[in-house]
């Protein structure tokens, strides 16, 4: 019998009252209050002064000074300070409406003040103190998150008892050879040293250990339910000709990057694999994924399959078709256009040819998953920008095959290891190299009374002969404001370059308005385009050399790094400018950001560690999930090695069988995992 699997109840002195109380904190069993770790530590230890930061949280010990004074305010408001000899400095310590410790505050004393400092004015506000010198061994004091009506000194007590009785009986999940691999400590010393913290030192090892379990046991639930679901679905395993695709990728205009290389081998093998591609395909702007793309389709047609490719935006699908045609048609494979534009008789032609199989490659926004459409043999699903669309909708198009193999692209760069959480179910693919010869973007950060001296920046670029695209104010949440914004813009910015046509484009507009703007500014016939974000996906001008942003502060770093995409596609020189007057130090940090590199990766990396994943990728949607102690982003090492260990172990005949892994696989059998009816 799993002592620790019993419910709190048993824990002497835990009564149905605080087992409810510890059941709203998640807290069931004596293995969930035993893994209830610290969120933080209080650090108690005693510092120098001079090393001590502007407000930040201190514990220092002196000797009284003077004789408190109290000033009172209000009726129960009290101000008491004290003066107290540190070292060779007189600080000021003070307490708030604690008239009360006046008693034991006498001169000659020493005394352990902990509280907030105040470097200005040497001044200590005290939260907690005694009289004394500190005791040592207390330099850290855990802190627990409680909620309700429980108290963190009631928790900690029930705690201490749960370990004292229940201590023995933490068993190790991981196999020594691990432990021993990653010098890893043995589960119950890391728990003890988790709750009675000695040092920062002995708390980050324990964190490490359990960080890796965690992150174990998650890829484990992972890589035993990809492993399992592919043997559930199978896919189309298609006959692919390597040499003929080969031939196709000799005959481009270009060499294929390494990135690209690879990426495609990844994709041949899972096309004539027979279980079904779940593959998510990563690539800053810019870096190829079309080509990429279109190599895929070509195996898939040559295969014997048709192949869809959806994107978000008209613009965009029109702008794939051109490029994939001029791929694709000269070796005899018919490429079609499925969007809102096209009506009628033309669309129920259309639809037609897909359905006797004549079409081959199928190009479309959301219009290629209306009802109507029939494939006669859809073999590959590709979604360009695959975050714009939603679960759903992806989910509609895959069903259009029997089971075809998906593929999502997307230029939103996330990180590797984050990708891998969010999108646990798929393989991930990234091509993390641009093409030679590109020039990289150079991006200023200008505060807004430099407008001027911008727009005569703007002014030369244009009369090189370039074009420039200005992106509107973003006003949260309301596309009526945003509108109006570049309705403002548009007109001062017309009203001072008289000499140039100046575009507007924005949501509001029809689809066959905005078409005509961004042929205007394509062909040049305008020569700056004003706009609101939604020329952020794809579009593709290569004279344009400037992209202002307005407010840019307002901008995700990742939307902004997908903004400057839209320049640098041509031979010229290109630059993004950021008119920002950010109040907050991780606001200006971010500007700083932008014009520190213009790898989107290493940019989305960045951002991370300055907001968390939640405002990454929108608190609501992030999908991410919740560890104990782990921390995705600041821990996202030991995830990769996690998920590479977890791997290698779901794949060997060794894990299933071995002594040493039976508390893993039996984990893995309790989550549903080996039946595979359940995964949360
Ligand atoms: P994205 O990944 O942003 O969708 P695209 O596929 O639009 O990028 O490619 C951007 C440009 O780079 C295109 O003009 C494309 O022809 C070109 N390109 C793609 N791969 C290579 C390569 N290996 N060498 C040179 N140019 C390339
Ligand atoms: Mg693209």
């Amino acid at each position: 019998m799993n002592e620790i699997a019993q419910p709190v109840t048993n824990i002497k002195g835990v009564g149905e009252e605080t087992a409810k109380q510890l059941g709203n904190l998640g807290i069931y069993t004596i293995g969930d209050l035993l893994e209830y770790y610290p969120f933080r530590y209080e650090d108690y230890r005693i510092r120098e002064i001079h090393e001590v930061n502007h407000d930040e949280r201190i514990t220092l010990e002196g000797v009284i000074h003077s004789e408190p004074s109290v000033r009172y305010f209000g009726k129960k408001k009290t101000r008491l300070s004290v003066r107290v000899l540190i070292e060779n400095v007189l600080i000021t310590a003070v307490f708030f409406n604690q008239g009360f410790v006046k008693k034991q505050l006498q001169i000659g004393n020493t005394i352990t003040l902990t509280g907030k400092w105040d470097r200005h004015r040497l001044t200590l506000t005290v939260s907690e103190f005694k009289v004394g010198e500190a005791s040592r061994q207390n330099e850290l004091a855990p802190v627990y998150s409680v909620g309700g009506s429980l108290k963190m000194g009631t928790l900690k007590k029930i705690i201490y008892q749960g370990l004292k009785e229940y201590g023995n009986e933490i068993k190790d999940v991981l196999p020594p050879f691990i432990l021993e691999k990653y010098k890893l400590l043995p589960k119950k010393e890391a728990v003890l040293r988790l709750h009675y913290p000695q040092s920062t030192e002995l708390v980050k090892q324990a964190r490490r250990r359990m960080v890796y379990e965690e992150f174990l046991l998650f890829q484990l639930k992972m890589q035993a339910f990809r492993k399992f679901k592919r043997e559930q679905t199978k896919g189309l395993p298609m006959p692919v000709t390597t040499e003929k695709v080969d031939q196709f990728i000799h005959s481009l205009p270009f060499p294929l990057t390494s990135a690209q290389q690879r990426v495609v081998d990844e994709i041949m093998k899972d096309l004539s694999s027979d279980y079904r591609m779940n593959r998510l395909l990563q690539g800053d702007v810019g870096s190829g994924k079309t080509v990429v793309a279109a190599i895929a389709m070509y195996a898939t047609v040559d295969a014997g399959y048709q192949a869809a490719l959806m994107v978000p935006t008209e613009i965009l699908a029109e702008q794939h078709v051109n490029s994939i045609t001029e791929l694709l048609s000269p070796l005899g494979i018919e490429v079609a256009l499925l969007s809102g534009s096209v009506k009628g008789k033309k669309r129920r032609e259309q639809l037609e040819k897909i359905k006797a199989g004549e079409t081959h490659v199928i190009i479309g926004t959301h219009a290629l998953i209306q009802e109507d459409v029939h494939f006669q043999k859809l073999g590959l699903v590709i979604t360009d920008e695959q975050h714009r669309f939603g679960v759903e909708q992806r989910r509609i198009l895959r069903d259009k095959g029997e089971n075809p193999d998906v593929l999502f692209m997307t230029a939103t760069p996330i990180p590797r290891t984050l990708a891998i959480s969010v999108f646990g179910d798929m393989d991930v693919s990234i091509i993390d190299e641009m093409p030679a010869g590109r020039k990289t973007i150079e991006t200023y950060w200008v505060k807004h009374d430099m407008l001027e001296r911008v727009l005569h920046f703007i002014e030369k670029e244009l009369k090189k002969g370039h074009q420039a695209y200005v992106i509107c104010p973003l006003i949260e949440e309301s596309e009526k404001l945003d509108v109006q914004n570049a309705i403002d813009v548009h007109a001062i910015l017309q009203a001072h370059f008289k000499e140039y046509k100046v575009g507007l484009m924005h949501g509001r507009l029809h689809s066959s308005e905005k078409d005509e703007v961004m042929e205007e500014f394509s062909k040049n016939r305008s020569q700056i385009l004003v706009s609101t974000t939604v020329v952020e996906v794809g579009v593709n001008v290569p004279n344009a050399t400037i992209m202002l942003i307005y407010d840019a502060e307002r901008f995700g770093l990742a939307q902004l790094h997908q903004l400057r995409g839209r320049v640098g596609r041509g031979e010229h020189q290109s630059y993004c400018i950021l008119l920002a007057d950010p109040k907050s130090d991780v606001g200006k940090e971010r500007m700083r950001i932008m014009t520190e590199t213009n790898d989107g990766f290493t940019l989305s990396e960045r951002d991370l560690e300055l907001r968390g994943p939640g405002d990454f990728f929108g608190q609501k949607q992030s999908g991410l999930p919740n560890f104990k102690i782990a921390d995705v982003v600041h821990d996202y090492r030991a995830l990769e090695v996690a998920r590479q260990d977890a791997v290698e172990f779901v794949n060997s005949s060794e894990f299933w069988k071995g002594d040493e892994f039976k508390p893993l696989v039996y984990f893995l059998e309790e989550q549903g995992l080996l039946s595979g009816e359940k995964l949360d």
